[in-house]
């Protein structure tokens, strides 16, 4: 067997049921992303949009694609046919031209709102204030073709799990909030997606619904 799909099953073996694993494939080849494929597994994350694209036109159109790196709106349409779920939405200017763009092609599309959890200062997302308001706005009530399925976050890179596990947890905490008080109703409104390689483990135990894990599938970039 590939070692890439060894390494696969021994995650989806370990993990449960419940939590669905992105394979993130970004800057390996098709090749070898297809051994994984070709094992039945369909389920890929790129970051960026231009390396996405190339991937979905080489590749068989039964993989379910999710965008999980920073988006820029004038990149939106060339993804917005096919792409399953957006992970990373950090601003509401992105999210209304999901929207438009999708309005066009009478598309839905999935999107996640991807919170700023870390210390570091790099890292793109929202602060739970900012969702709020957007939630609570009536240009966000008016959008019809996009679909709030969570939130998403990245936690510090630092071998403190105490940091790592406080973060997960907020993230999770937020998660809650909103859902309480302005998703009752919406089902739709159920995913965490939080945990990578060095943290998949800790973000499951803080009730990640969706883990994102490149490097202990593919090996490091
Ligand atoms: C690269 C990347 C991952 C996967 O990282 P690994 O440490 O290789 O598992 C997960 N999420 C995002 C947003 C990424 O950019």
């Amino acid at each position: 067997m590939y070692q890439v799909v060894e390494n696969l099953n021994n995650i989806i073996n370990e993990i449960p049921k419940s939590v669905k694993l992105i394979a993130v494939s970004k800057t390996k080849p098709v090749e070898t992303i297809m051994h994984i494929y070709n094992s039945g597994y369909k389920i890929f994350g790129e970051s960026k949009v231009q390396e996405l694209i190339r991937k979905h036109e080489e590749m068989p159109k039964d993989i379910e694609w999710h965008l999980i790196g920073h988006l820029q709106s004038n990149k939106v349409k060339y993804i917005v046919p096919f792409v399953s779920l957006i992970h990373s939405v950090d601003s509401f200017k992105l999210l209304k031209t999901i929207n438009k763009e999708a309005l066009k092609i009478d598309r839905k599309i999935q999107c996640l709102l991807q919170m700023h959890i870390a210390e570091e200062e790099t890292k793109y997302g929202f602060l739970f204030d900012e969702i709020e308001k957007i939630i609570q706005s009536d240009d966000f009530k008016a959008l019809k073709n996009v679909v709030i399925c969570g939130l998403m976050g990245m936690a510090t890179f630092t071998d403190d799990e105490e940091q790592v596990k406080k973060e997960f947890t907020y993230l999770r905490k937020c998660f809650e909030m909103l859902k309480s008080k302005y998703f009752t109703q919406n089902y739709e409104f159920k995913e965490i997606s939080m945990g990578m390689s060095g943290d998949y483990r800790l973000a499951i135990d803080a009730g990640s619904t969706m883990i994102r894990v490149g490097s202990n599938i593919f090996g490091i970039r």
